[in-house]
């Protein structure tokens, strides 16, 4: 099973729409995990492309904000009131957020990140919900020191492989942390952007096209989070 997601962390438009556009053009479904209102993702047809919450709780932790752990959930979800799934920007989980998560009825949370691991499941946490595991990452790739030639899962596996990319180093081919530091000085600025795109070896966008290649060729079927998370429950209630 392959399923693909996206945390969007603040992209530009134009940036997004890069990504839809590349999981459109090889007719591969995408989670996007969503931390501001898009008007390219919320134009995009949800049947493809799910929306879930990707809320930023870092402030809490250096006490840089004033807002209340429910206010920085209760923004997002005012933003996607649709939403089903959660993903943490940075992960941040505790049980106390994961109950409030809970409590305001979302289905399933993908804050469980277990790098190139085989085999991955879904499971049911204490409260009800249904974590989603997930086995590759763009940044975390290189900050491993791995080249983007190949992506370290075996895609014949049986088990679960959840692909997690930013739209960000699709748009940049991004391949090492000093690409991005360079360019994130221009982050809001698409355009400035490509004066940073990698052209030279391997990066994350050419890995992303080649898996997307490689499920398309193989007539691969692809799911949202919540269809893994909703097969799940499915079978776990009987
Ligand atoms: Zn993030």
């Amino acid at each position: 099973m392959i399923a693909f997601t996206s945390d969007i962390d603040w992209a530009p438009e134009e940036v997004i729409l890069d990504t839809i556009g590349l999981f459109e053009e090889y007719d591969v479904k995408c989670t996007f995990f969503s931390t501001h209102h898009s008007r390219v993702l919320a134009k995009a047809d949800k049947k493809k492309f799910e929306i879930a919450v990707h809320p930023n709780f870092n402030p809490l932790l250096n006490l840089s904000g004033n807002k209340r752990a429910e206010d920085i959930l209760d923004e997002i979800l005012d933003i996607h009131p649709d939403a089903k799934g959660i993903r943490s920007h940075s992960m941040m989980q505790s049980t106390a957020l994961l109950q409030m998560f809970a409590d305001k009825h979302l289905v399933y949370d993908s804050n469980h990140f277990l790098p190139y691991q085989s085999g991955l499941k879904p499971f049911r946490l204490w409260n009800g919900m249904v974590r989603i595991p997930y086995n590759w990452e763009d940044d975390v790739h290189w900050a491993y020191g791995y080249e983007f030639e190949d992506c370290g899962i075996n895609l014949n596996d049986t088990g679960l492989n959840v692909f997690d990319f930013h739209p960000i180093h699709i748009y940049l081919n991004t391949e090492n942390k000093y690409r991005y530091t360079e360019a994130k000085k221009f982050y809001n600025d698409p355009k400035k952007l490509k004066d940073f795109q990698n052209n030279e070896i391997k990066g994350a966008r050419n890995m992303l096209v080649s898996l997307l290649k490689y499920v398309k060729e193989n007539k691969i079927q692809s799911y949202r989070q919540i269809d893994i998370a909703q097969d799940f429950l499915n079978r776990y209630l009987i």
